[in-house]
């Protein structure tokens, strides 16, 4: 039997080293979408020069840091996000494995690295694919029927609630200003992360996430780039960086 200490240490490696795996797969997906919106067709190549990517070229993280980021065949610069959303997918998977050691902990990565992609997508394109909501909607009804922390009865309410109130703000802005002021995505992107979190954790998403815009737009003020955010805002991203530290805590303190 694996004493305490080894517990510890164990989960948020596997998770962390999971987080590697994961983060290359949706790396390629974030930077693929524009084009093919598939990963799954296809073997992997460099962006510039198409030369395939064999097995050394495709070790997350090492890669990159061995080969500068650079492409060993033409020396075109690869797209950095492949490194920077594989570092934060592991970093989902390490606090995941502290907060939560054991099996939860790997739901809740999941949950980290699916809003991970969602967020990478919504800033470089503004787009919540239905495809990734949907899962993140089905991945909290499957954890809240296995018995997972907050109960099914809270899940639901907080799916529900979550949908209706951007939907409903959304709409009423549309009626009175005429135009559209929130994307079709993110009631859903908050339906869904109210099937993980429960209706209790909608409050703390909605303000860390409206306190996070707030940051952001305050360092905009100072450092001049105001302008930028006052056109389209990824509030899905918002709401994907509140949801993953408010699952951190929710669980954390269960468990
Ligand atoms: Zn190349």
């Amino acid at each position: 039997m694996p004493d305490l200490a080894t517990a510890t240490i164990l989960w948020p490696v596997l998770l962390g080293g999971l987080g590697a795996v994961a983060g290359s797969f949706l790396a390629t997906l974030v930077i693929r979408w524009p084009h093919e919106h598939s990963v799954l067709h296809g073997r992997s190549q460099c962006d510039a020069c198409h030369a395939p990517l064999g097995a050394r070229d495709l070790v997350p993280l090492l890669s990159a840091a061995v080969t500068r980021g650079l492409c060993r065949v033409c020396g075109a610069r690869i797209d950095p996000r492949h490194w920077q959303i594989e570092l934060g997918c592991v970093f989902v998977g390490v606090l995941a494995g502290l907060a939560v050691p054991g099996p939860v902990g790997l739901a809740g990565a999941v949950f980290g690295w699916l809003l991970l992609t969602l967020a990478a997508l919504d800033l470089a394109y503004f787009v919540l694919p239905n495809v990734l909501t949907v899962t993140l909607a089905i991945g909290g009804l499957v954890t809240g029927v296995l018995g997972v922390e907050p109960p099914l009865a809270d899940r639901l309410i907080g799916g529900a609630a979550g949908f209706a109130s951007l939907w409903l703000i959304g709409e009423g802005y549309r009626l009175i200003r005429k135009r559209v002021g929130l994307g079709g995505g993110d009631p859903k992107m908050l339906g869904a992360i109210g099937l993980w979190l429960g209706w209790q954790m909608l409050p703390v998403v909605l303000f860390l996430a409206a306190l996070t815009g707030l940051a952001i737009v305050l360092v905009g003020m100072v450092t001049g780039k105001s302008a930028a955010l006052t056109d389209a805002k990824p509030f899905g991203a918002l709401l994907a960086i509140a949801a993953y530290p408010a699952w951190l805590f929710l669980l954390g303190s269960v468990a």
